[in-house]
């Protein structure tokens, strides 16, 4: 980041800052009027066992980008900071996009009592990387004029590998619900009660996750099964209760709900008919967040600019640009991987796709830049 021109930084929350400076300072007149921030950027962190670009690939873009705008001596009259935000994936501690949380200024002080598997509590792990908890409040960038915030992110998906594209542009980021759905039926030997006269909690499981199956497709929906257990769980007797998840996301919330009136019928159908008790609890629901459509119209601008065609994709993943959208207009570029392969050693990006990313970044700034000079003269 230096080497690119960029004053750099910690912040309380851990996450790194690389400032490339306005060509203009703040002014007075008629009253102080700070120079707003385009923020760049993706986390650092990544999970066991990983690939080598989900996070780091749009932090290092990011910074190519101010290598030639700095190599061309070029400055915007607005700042760009490029941000490596901490702890994305929630690896450590039971709780995600903490770096992130702590910018957008919703951090929780009750996250500071979280431990590890090694029993440190994440108070302790911010001070043994040298940070000052009770500064965390600091890292907020929620009540500062910003312009933006963009994400270079790998696609982790096989769309654009399909398309023979190298960049897709994100339409928007899928909102998630997860519930636990618990199954009441009744214990028996395995032996002695008849098949009719059986309350089996895993059958009605199993019918209940094909009926999912079957609404989602039919909806063109993912909705996924992704864990189920199953009491006493003995070869021998007929299983009692069950515990299942079911995920389900979407970038159209509504779409969402209609889907999950569907489903939770189906479910009442097949607990009525088999004489199951069946319970719903939902344990987590993020709403779609849509990425700004004048940042999307100058992704586009400029990947016609490189003579390829415009794929516009949702993102199915969570990502830091979700949270950021609560304080700013945010936009993400998605970058063509192999094979879809993502959270794995196999993960892959070309450097020549990662080159398109650059490019596109690059010239949308320009016009951001022509388009804030043009809207500075009108005022
Ligand atoms: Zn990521």
């Amino acid at each position: 980041m230096q080497t690119a021109g960029m004053n750099t930084g910690v912040d309380a929350a851990g996450n790194l800052w690389g400032r490339y400076p306005a060509n203009v300072s703040d002014h007075f007149t008629p009253k102080f009027v700070p120079i707003p921030t385009l923020i760049l950027g993706s986390h650092l962190d990544t999970i066991p066992n990983a690939g080598k670009f989900d996070g780091i690939l749009g932090v290092v873009c990011a910074i190519e980008v101010i290598t030639r705008l700095h190599a061309a001596q070029k400055t915007l009259p607005f700042h760009i900071d490029v941000v490596g935000f901490g702890d994305e994936e929630g690896v450590r501690f039971p709780a995600s996009m903490l770096g992130c949380r702590a910018v957008c200024g919703q951090w929780q002080d009750e996250w500071f009592a979280l431990t590890d598997i090694a029993g440190i509590t994440l108070n302790e792990a911010l001070v043994q990387q040298g940070l000052n908890p009770a500064e965390i409040v600091n890292a907020s960038r929620a009540n500062e004029p910003l312009i933006g915030y963009w994400e270079i992110h790998m696609e982790q998906g096989p769309v654009l590998e399909n398309t023979s594209l190298p960049v897709g542009i994100v339409s928007a980021i899928a909102g998630a619900r997860r519930y636990t759905i618990t199954l009441e039926g009744e214990a028996g030997h395995a032996g002695t009660v008849p098949m009719s006269l059986r309350r089996d909690a895993l059958t009605a499981a199993a019918e209940l996750v094909l009926a999912i199956e079957k609404i989602g497709c039919a909806q063109g929906i993912v909705a996924t099964v992704g864990h189920i257990q199953t009491y006493p769980n003995a070869v021998n007797v007929i299983p009692a209760h069950v515990e299942c998840t079911l995920d389900i996301r979407s970038v159209d919330d509504l779409l969402i709900d209609e889907v999950m009136n569907l489903i939770t019928t189906a479910s009442h159908a097949i607990a009525t008919k088999r004489s199951i008790g069946i319970q719903w609890q939902k344990y987590h629901d993020a709403p779609a967040k849509h990425c700004a459509p004048k940042f999307r119209q100058l992704f586009e601008h400029a990947i016609t600019q490189l003579n390829l065609p415009v794929c516009t994709l949702p993102s199915g993943a969570g990502h830091d640009a979700m949270l950021m959208a609560d304080i700013t207009d945010m936009a993400m570029l998605f970058v063509r991987c192999k094979g879809g392969i993502s959270h794995h050693p196999d993960e892959f990006v070309a450097a020549e796709d990662a080159e398109v990313a650059v490019q596109t970044l690059l010239l949308a700034l320009d016009e951001l830049a022509f388009e804030y000079h043009r809207s500075e003269e009108s005022i």
